[in-house]
């Protein structure tokens, strides 16, 4: 590995590999990546087919046996070793992430950061992991274990390439499986690199697969396999179902972590300052582009007119720009994405009022073949609005107003999804009730993103189901087995 190893990426003569069995594997087909900054391509990667899967699955079940029979404190020093790997090329692999994903170079270094944590997390997990004995009475002895499921297939969206790999490889890993990985094809660079970083360290052939290619080929051909144990799937929640249905034939247990339309609700009695830069965060981290983002300002009604002009200056004065130049703001992941949320500015035009933003870096900027567009917020929005219902997935803000707490609950709930959700006020039994009657898997008090990788993560509703992040990730990748035994007196 040369020094700089994001260089060295892009420099490479031949089209990045997929990782089978520990070796890099070509293939026939190539598909090109774009950094979105510029619209510019990036690098060139082979394209995965029902073949290289098929190998892929193979000797990932072949490596099963050897992996789940590994001593617990060996599988943990190795998920160690990987995370001290992903810190010695952190500053390659965050600047690799800036270029293919788009995002702010410091959230790509955060990003990677919480990578390498969660390695080192879920090796903990490992060493402190027991099960239960069951009393029954002196007739029997009855205890429980944790087996892995064996080949997991995983398969990542575009928005945070480091982190999912990690968020869905780490527990996996962790619990015995063995992983045949499929990235986005939008965002394939840094899951490759990391699949070549642990073919460096002592964990042995055929455990971490990494294919790329395209969902309907390679993701398709993992969900339908019958050697595929275990799902875990982080997407949109379309392309969840596809999922659900296809794993139905051979009931493959899955793992749905899928989309989000997530409220912020703010009482009157809060620091406007302190929240108005949590809701930027809230809102506009990754341009937008985090499914546990908030998207619905739900605003007491009291201090509407106050605070929604202060919020619309704080929104003027970001910055946006390429990511790897920092900004406070950076460009969406792809064209596609750039049609989405424009699509829906345009939507929330018909609806609302406008009152910051929209424009596109085609209408007014230096960086005119960009996928940018400008923190934008539409203010008295209807909460049966498209754009209080539908997943934008871009720097985009629904303002709603309420008049009291139950109004804001149920407008806060009157969606589909139920990822995530906030409340902000300084009175701990009203922060409470708002907490306990939110229909979401996670609610922030007073702090946006509050919590990290220990936390247990996912969706209530049409946000999916299974657990990520936490104790709760290691179990959701293993199954509890009860074993009885007959004490003769
Ligand atoms: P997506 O279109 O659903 O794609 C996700 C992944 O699934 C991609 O790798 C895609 O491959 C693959 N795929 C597509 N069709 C498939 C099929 N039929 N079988 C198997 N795999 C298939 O989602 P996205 O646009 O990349 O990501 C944005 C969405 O992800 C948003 O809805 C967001 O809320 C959600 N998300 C959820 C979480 C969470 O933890 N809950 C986290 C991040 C993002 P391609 O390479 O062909 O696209
Ligand atoms: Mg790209």
């Amino acid at each position: 590995m040369t020094v700089s190893h994001e260089r060295a990426v892009l420099e490479r003569d031949g089209p990045l590999s997929m990782i089978i069995d520990g070796e890099q594997v070509d293939a026939e087909k190539t598909f090109k990546t774009r950094n979105p900054a510029t619209g510019e391509e990036l690098a060139t990667v082979v394209k995965g087919t029902e073949k290289h899967v098929n190998r892929a699955i193979s000797v990932a079940n072949d490596a099963f046996d050897e992996w789940k029979d590994t001593a617990p404190s060996k599988r943990a020093a190795i998920l160690r070793e990987i995370a001290e790997k992903i810190r010695e090329h952190s500053d390659d692999l965050a600047r690799l992430d800036c270029l293919d994903q788009g995002k702010p170079l410091s959230q790509s270094e955060h990003d990677v950061e919480k990578t390498a944590r969660y390695f080192e997390y879920y090796a903990s997990v490992i060493d402190a992991h027991r099960g239960d004995s069951i009393p029954l009475n002196s007739e029997y002895m009855d205890f429980t274990q944790r087996e892995p499921y064996g080949v997991v297939g995983e398969i990542v969206p575009w928005n945070f390439p480091t982190n999912l790999f990690a968020r869905g490889a780490a527990p996996a890993l962790a619990a015995g499986n063995t992983i045949v990985l499929k990235p986005s094809q939008v965002t394939p660079l840094t899951a490759i690199v990391i699949g070549e970083l642990i073919t460096e360290t002592s964990i042995p052939e055929g455990i971490v697969n990494v294919v790329p290619g395209s969902g309907s080929e390679v993701g398709k051909a993992i969900c339908e396999h019958k050697n595929i144990s275990k799902i875990g799937f982080t997407g949109s929640t379309s392309t969840g179902r596809t999922i659900m249905k296809s794993a139905a034939e051979n009931v493959t247990p899955v793992s749905l972590e899928l989309g989000g339309k997530n409220p912020y609700v703010v009482f009157p009695d809060v620091d406007f300052d302190t929240v108005a830069d949590d809701i930027i965060t809230a809102n506009l981290f990754n341009a937008g582009q985090t499914c546990s983002h908030a998207s619905r300002l739900l605003i007491h009604e009291d201090i509407h007119d106050e605070f929604i002009p202060l919020l619309v200056e704080r929104y003027e004065n970001l910055t946006v720009g390429r990511g790897i130049d920092d900004p406070d703001v950076g460009p969406l992941v792809s064209e596609d994405q750039l049609e989405t949320v424009t699509k829906y500015v345009e939507i929330g035009k018909e609806e609302a009022d406008l009152v910051t933003g929209g424009q596109t870096a085609r209408e007014s900027s230096d960086l005119p073949d960009g996928y940018f567009v400008e923190p934008t917020i539409f203010d008295n929005v209807d909460h049966e609005a498209r754009i209080s219902k539908e997943e934008i997935f871009g720097p985009v803000l629904s303002v709603i107003e309420f008049s009291n707490e139950q109004d804001a609950i149920e407008k806060a709930n009157d969606v589909d999804y139920g990822l995530t959700s906030g409340v902000a006020t300084k009175d701990i039994d009203r922060a409470n009730r708002v907490a306990r009657a939110l229909q979401s898997g996670q609610v922030f008090v007073n702090e946006w993103y509050a919590g990290g990788v220990e936390t247990p993560f996912g969706g209530y509703k049409q946000s999916g189901f299974g657990r990520a992040k936490g104790i709760e990730a290691f179990k959701e990748y293993s199954q509890v087995k009860n074993i009885c035994y007959k004490v003769r007196q």
